[in-house]
């Protein structure tokens, strides 16, 4: 059967907790400065309400809208969904492709919990080890040098700690951002971002500082505003557009590793960041597509315009 699907073996999910999309030039962030003109983006994608970690996570870790998975709250918790959920680790391991996940260290009570989510999701490999950014990447590059497909998360909070702690936006919190930018720098390095074959996406969960300067969970739109980028050989550097929605990150990984969606998948594929995607027929016939350029300019408040 023809499907079409780009040559993407392997995807790198990095998540910078609370990474406000104005942040970037706010805290001159120099890794994430130089990829955005590399990278298919958009400053104002919004994440799902409400906008906290636990259900913003759930949702870009399922594919599904906080009403069908059911973490409503900022409560890690085992899902109780309403209707079926296809976890993406879950969907890739059917497709026989590995899933790892890099995230910080819990409390040592929560330890057990946070590994039956993270078995329940379907990942093979769940790490929470390191306190930050810094000591999360050193615990997940060998991971990324060894694993040639699937799926690597790495999930960062030292901008949301910073945000609660000091606000966000605050020197305290600009600081943060920077070591995420530099602990993404060094995630860069270790991919061929020239390869068509890696895709990296990295996303905040939400944003912050909205009503309240050290929350994040109101509707206004510096809670809710996330940067979305997509790099790698197989992108086309592009704005998004207005329009992107966390629950787009999950139909894009699944779609660009060539998986079908499943029906509760609520976003859609942002396939028309990858120009050269090819129809396989055996695994043989190419044809290479042009991109949509109405995509590429027709952008309504794009925060990197202002
Ligand atoms: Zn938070």
């Amino acid at each position: 059967m023809l499907r079409a699907t780009p040559p993407i073996r392997r995807v790198v999910l990095v998540v910078p907790d609370g990474l406000r999309p104005d942040a970037i030039a706010a805290g001159a962030l120099p890794t994430l400065s130089r990829l955005l003109p590399r990278s298919a983006h958009t400053l104002s994608a919004q994440t799902v309400t409400p906008s906290v970690t636990a259900c913003a996570m759930a949702s870009m870790l399922t594919g599904a809208p906080p009403a069908r998975h059911g973490l409503q709250g900022d409560r890690f918790a085992l899902p109780r969904p309403r209707g079926t959920i296809d976890p993406l680790p879950r969907l890739l391991a059917a497709h026989e492709l590995p899933s790892s996940a890099f995230m910080a260290e819990v409390p040592f009570v929560m330890r057990p919990i946070a590994h039956r989510i993270a078995g329940v999701l379907g990942f093979g490999e769940a790490r929470l080890r390191g306190a930050d950014a810094a000591a999360i990447v050193d615990h997940a590059l060998p991971q990324l040098a060894a694993q040639e497909r699937g799926l690597v998360v790495l999930h960062w909070p030292d901008a949301d700690r910073a945000g609660h702690a000091e606000g966000w936006m605050s020197a305290g919190y600009l600081d943060a951002a920077r070591a995420l930018d530099a602990a993404l720098g060094r995630v860069v390095d270790a991919l061929d971002l020239a390869d068509p074959r890696t895709l990296l996406v990295v996303a905040a969960d939400h944003g912050g500082g909205g009503i309240v300067p050290t929350r994040h969970d109101s509707t206004h739109a510096a809670d809710t505003t996330i940067p979305v980028l997509l790099a790698g050989g197989a992108v086309a550097p592009m704005r998004l557009g207005a329009d992107v929605s966390l629950l787009d990150i999950p139909a894009t990984i699944a779609w660009a590793l060539g998986i079908p969606l499943p029906a509760s998948y609520a976003g859609r594929p942002l396939s028309h960041a990858f120009p050269a995607v090819r129809l396989l027929a055996s695994d043989r016939q190419v044809i290479a597509t042009a991109p949509e350029p109405e995509y590429i300019d027709a952008v309504v408040g794009e925060c990197s315009r202002r």
